[in-house]
């Protein structure tokens, strides 16, 4: 696509560099393409009784390909495939294929809890895919049974030499950290980034979906973290990266990994924050915490055009709220759980 753009000028104010209302600079689209998974990880989906959105309602990968083509066009560069389980949605490596294709798109990666890697790693990095998060709460598998309710922790394992094999780079592994859950496990983390290649990061349990027990007091300081596993050796600390995520980087001396914290609630990121979020029933989240939603689907179905998409890119833009209200007595946690906004 060649972007032609009828720019709104306040909010573009050079091509290729979108600013919301508050001077932040967003490049980053976190793309849930289904909100169905492969686990039930207790503190994310319910077993059972969950409400699905209709296949029908899905945005289709022609849709999503349409929408990041304009939004690429726009200054959107990086994109973030997530879910539900983004492989259990079928033809996900062609649609990596054609994203990684879009002119402009200089960052494409995917969340996954692993499950299916093994099988699909090979293909997804010939697709296109250089890097790659997977989520990960216990090294015991007896614990990952009781967390996801399914037994499936060895096929995760495969699933994470695979990417290593395939040299997707880096190979991240997200912990969400919680008091009485795993928190006996942070050594047994940090270790693994002595011995391979892998990002470990441990991130702050999140009040989000109406399910969610979160109460604020299950999270565990980084600091707290970072004194566990100084037992382990020296941390040294690595500025900020290139793509500017918002973790707080150290390794451990002579380890071939790295460690990282992501601290949302608190330490909050908001004033860096750059994201936007696409639902799989096609709505844009300005923010994770917030149940604000604007609707792209119905314009892409209407057959709306290039002026129309980005007409909605831009209210989303002066949508975005300047900061969660996580501790404000007015806070709510969003309805919908993070299986169906995509983490
Ligand atoms: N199925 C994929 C996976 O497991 O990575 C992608 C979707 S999953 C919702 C994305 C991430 O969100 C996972 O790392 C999961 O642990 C995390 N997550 C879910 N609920 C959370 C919460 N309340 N607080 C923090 N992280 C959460």
């Amino acid at each position: 696509m060649i972007c032609t753009g009828s720019l709104a000028p306040v909010i573009v104010r050079t091509m290729k560099l979108l600013l919301d209302n508050y001077d932040r600079k967003i490049n980053y689209l976190r793309l849930s393409i289904t909100d169905r998974c492969n686990l039930r990880c207790r503190y994310c989906m319910p077993e059972e009784g969950v409400e699905l959105v209709e296949h029908r309602d899905l945005l289709t990968y022609e849709e999503i390909v349409r929408t990041i083509e304009v939004f690429a066009c726009n200054g959107i560069t990086k994109i973030r495939l997530t879910g539900g389980e983004p492989l259990v949605r079928r033809g996900v490596v062609h649609l990596i294929k054609r994203i990684a294709k879009v002119e402009g798109i200089k960052d494409l990666s995917l969340t996954t809890n692993g499950v299916l890697l093994k099988d699909y790693a090979r293909d997804l990095a010939e697709a296109g895919l250089r890097r790659i998060n997977i989520s990960l709460d216990t090294l015991e598998p007896e614990r990952f049974a009781y967390i996801t309710r399914r037994d499936r922790f060895k096929e995760v394992w495969e699933g994470i030499e695979e990417a290593l094999r395939q040299r997707l780079s880096p190979v991240k592994i997200n912990v969400v950290v919680m008091k009485g859950f795993n928190d006996d496990e942070l050594k047994a983390f940090a270790r693994l980034s002595l011995t391979y290649p892998l990002h470990i990061r441990f991130i702050e349990f999140m009040p989000v979906g109406e399910g969610n027990d979160w109460n604020g007091e299950e999270a565990i300081p980084p600091s707290q973290i970072m004194e566990e596993i100084r037992g382990i050796g020296e941390l040294i600390p690595i500025g900020p990266h290139a793509n500017g995520g918002p973790a707080k980087r150290y390794y451990i001396k002579g380890g071939k990994g790295e460690i990282g914290f992501i601290s949302p609630i608190s330490s909050h990121f908001c004033a860096q924050c750059n994201r936007l979020r696409l639902t799989p029933d096609g709505k844009i989240r300005t923010c994770l915490f917030s149940d604000e939603e604007i609707d792209l689907k119905g314009a892409l179905r209407k057959g709306g055009g290039e002026a129309i998409l980005e007409e909605i890119l831009y209210q989303a833009l002066q949508a975005k709220p300047e900061g969660h209200r996580i501790g404000d007595i007015r806070f709510k946690k969003c309805q919908r759980g993070m299986h169906a906004i995509g983490g």
